[in-house]
């Protein structure tokens, strides 16, 4: 697998005329050798020569973690009176164009600017980004067991099982983090909880407020789940529960954001481009009268990374191929009094998309 992987980078940097490619904390270093890089200020980096054996410059107390694949790297640890630049830049050897990781913290590569002063850098997103959108069986796999323990997170929501009435936003929040800690995620990334007016702020952030009876209650959530491979994969799902019965127009849009999101998961077939899947969401929510009401991107790619490629946004021409993975999560905001969204994982196939995220798409009332 990371073999496999790994001749994919090559084969994209020989192409892009990439020398070498440095890795550190961020998704692309576990998602290429199942290594997560602690985020701390020694360094670790893993060098890709695109003709050459890769290395991953490791603090020597942190090497005991790395799973090692021969086959795939070899580790070069370092000491902690040792200058871990140089021995970067030794690995580069003359290369003068190498492509960084964007989540690289800039204190190192200002010191591979200083210690490469002939070298060029370029994002490594242009190379891993492509690779990384289309997913492989194994990476699938994952996307669809954190799908499902989100899901069961999402059940207990609708079943009433998660307290609400009574409860801060910031309270149900820690909550659902909790439930999906014990549905099986490693990590938590974030838990929206957004009631009445707060949720026609999409990214609100869950606060104080106390949730009561009468309130819309905008639930986003997800977490990383740990594959085989030593990379997590990310979930990413929003339900919206009533406490009580709904006013007549928060209903009437709910209907309208229900039917634009399951034409978009239709739309999402291999072969449709990105800009078309957004604009099957946006024109039903607009021939309703919401248009203006719809802010953002109707989804996001996601993988090893909760916002990844490819974006459903109009202007990204991008074609569905089988194994792009992406979110469908069109939204309807009134500000001052509600918001509602939607939103599955939806990975393209052959034989149509696969939704991954299957609890009742509803508005559901919970009688309080
Ligand atoms: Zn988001
Ligand atoms: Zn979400
Ligand atoms: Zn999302």
């Amino acid at each position: 697998m990371h073999a496999e992987r790994l001749d994919r980078v090559r084969a994209a940097m020989s192409e892009q005329g990439v020398e070498v490619l440095l890795l550190s904390v961020g998704p692309d270093l576990p998602w290429l050798i199942g290594y997560e890089a602690m985020p701390l200020e020694r360094l670790t980096m893993l060098v890709v020569p695109a003709d050459g054996e890769a290395t991953l410059v490791v603090p020597r107390l942190e090497a005991p973690r790395v799973v090692e694949h021969p086959d795939v790297f070899t580790i070069d640890p370092w000491n902690e009176t040792e200058d871990p630049i140089a021995r970067v830049a030794a690995h580069c050897g003359p290369a003068v164009r190498l492509a960084i990781g964007d989540r690289t913290w800039s204190r190192f590569l200002v010191d591979l600017q200083s210690a490469l002063p002939t070298a060029s850098f370029g994002k490594a997103s242009d190379v891993t980004a492509p690779l990384r959108s289309i997913k492989d069986d194994a990476e699938i796999d994952a996307l669809r067991r954190a799908g499902a323990a989100a899901d069961r997170v999402a059940t207990q929501l609708q079943a009433g099982d998660i307290p609400l009435v009574g409860r801060t936003e910031a309270e149900v929040s820690a909550d659902i983090g909790r439930r999906l800690l014990d549905e099986g995620h490693q990590r938590v990334n974030f838990a929206i909880v957004a009631a009445g007016a707060n949720a026609a702020s999409p990214h609100h952030d869950a606060t104080e407020r106390t949730i009561e009876r009468g309130d819309v209650v905008l639930c986003d959530f997800g977490g990383t789940l740990v594959a085989d491979g030593g990379a997590g994969y990310c979930s990413d799902i929003t339900r919206c529960v009533h406490l009580g019965p709904p006013p007549a127009d928060l209903a009437e849009a709910y209907q309208v954001l229900h039917e634009a999101q399951a034409a978009a998961v239709d739309a999402a077939q291999v072969g449709t481009s990105c800009e078309e899947v957004d604009a099957t969401a946006r024109r039903i929510i607009a021939a309703a009268g919401y248009g203006d009401r719809f802010v953002h991107r109707t989804g996001h790619g996601i993988g090893v990374e909760e916002h990844e490629d490819p974006y459903v946004v109009a202007g990204n021409t991008t074609v569905l191929q089988a194994g792009h993975a992406f979110s469908i999560e069109p939204g309807i905001y009134t500000p001052g009094r509600w918001g509602l969204r939607l939103e599955d994982i939806v990975v393209a196939t052959e034989d149509g998309p696969e939704a991954l995220n299957r609890v009742d798409h509803d508005l559901v009332v919970l009688d309080v």
